[in-house]
């Protein structure tokens, strides 16, 4: 397929597109919506794999989030599950990626300060998920592939790690997947030489407080280079407006850059044609 725009973050290969993935996908296809399908744990990973193996126009993202390192328990906007742990194994997810050409970053994986399990301090948690995190950098530096980052109320910390790996010499090349930090924050990554991807989020209306000046993700759009932008979904998280609170999808993800192209006051067409080539540049996609 040749697409318009590539969902630099879907999770086709989660349990929510059980019954319907194909479906899904198709739909994504038939409106001209690539996508790259990111694993969180080593099942949904090879599930990953299996996709891009099955199909033209799907790269897979292999890793662990920082939420399934301790059990726990997840509300994540109306979709709610108990996280499993597990324990990050570098030898699986090598021979994962040496599996197939199509493993394009490693990742899901990062700091995660929000959802914390019960029953274990936050230091303890803290120095797990950086452990966890430096030792995926390391396996993305190894093979040589991109690293996709999921960062949520520990932005200092991420930011401290790769500038800590950049002065030792160690160029890791990456995206921010789900930005929602600040202009500040935004800049210190983009300093790294990482791209900003941005999800549905920036869709949804500002709160009270903003209203008056506007989201405040609408400045950070507008402070991130065209060429440093990347759109996701993230789904089925997060649909962006104005399919807010149903199972989001990759084909949706044309509202997002539909609504990026605008705050950065750019053609659709211009937008969708760069950020489909940030996407293929930072991911080597074929
Ligand atoms: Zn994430
Ligand atoms: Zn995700």
């Amino acid at each position: 397929m040749k697409p318009i725009l590539i969902d630099a973050h879907s999770h086709v290969n989660f349990n929510g597109y059980k019954k319907d993935a194909d479906e899904v996908i198709r739909r994504a296809f038939d409106q001209g919506v690539a996508m790259l399908a990111v694993g969180s744990q080593l099942s949904t990973s090879e599930r990953a794999v299996d996709y891009a193996e099955r199909y033209d126009g799907i790269w897979a993202v292999i890793g662990l989030h920082p939420i399934h390192l301790f059990e726990q328990f997840v509300d994540e906007e109306e979709i709610q599950f108990k996280s499993r742990a597990e324990e990050f194994d570098p030898d699986a997810y090598r021979a994962l990626a040496k599996r197939s050409k199509k493993v394009v970053a490693i990742g899901e994986c990062g700091l995660d300060y929000y959802r914390l399990p019960d029953g274990v301090s936050q230091t303890e948690v803290a120095a797990k998920q950086k452990e966890v995190f430096r030792a995926q950098l390391d396996l993305s530096l190894e093979l040589g592939l991109p690293i996709m980052i999921h960062c949520r109320e520990a932005h200092a910390d991420v930011a401290e790690i790769l500038e800590e790996y950049a002065a030792a010499g160690k160029s890791v090349r990456g995206d921010i997947h789900c930005f929602t930090g600040t202009v500040a924050e935004a800049e210190r990554y983009l300093k790294l030489g990482f791209y900003i991807s941005f999800t549905g989020v920036i869709t949804f209306p500002p709160r009270a407080a903003d209203r008056a000046k506007g989201s405040p993700l609408d400045e950070v759009l507008r402070t991130v280079p065209l060429d440093k932008l990347l759109v996701e979904t993230d789904c089925p998280y997060l649909a962006p407006v104005p399919q807010r609170g149903k199972r989001n999808e990759p084909a949706f993800v044309r509202y997002v850059a539909e609504y990026a192209a605008k705050v950065k006051g750019v053609p659709f067409e211009e937008f969708a044609a760069q950020t489909l080539k940030n996407t293929k540049q930072l991911f080597s996609l074929m």
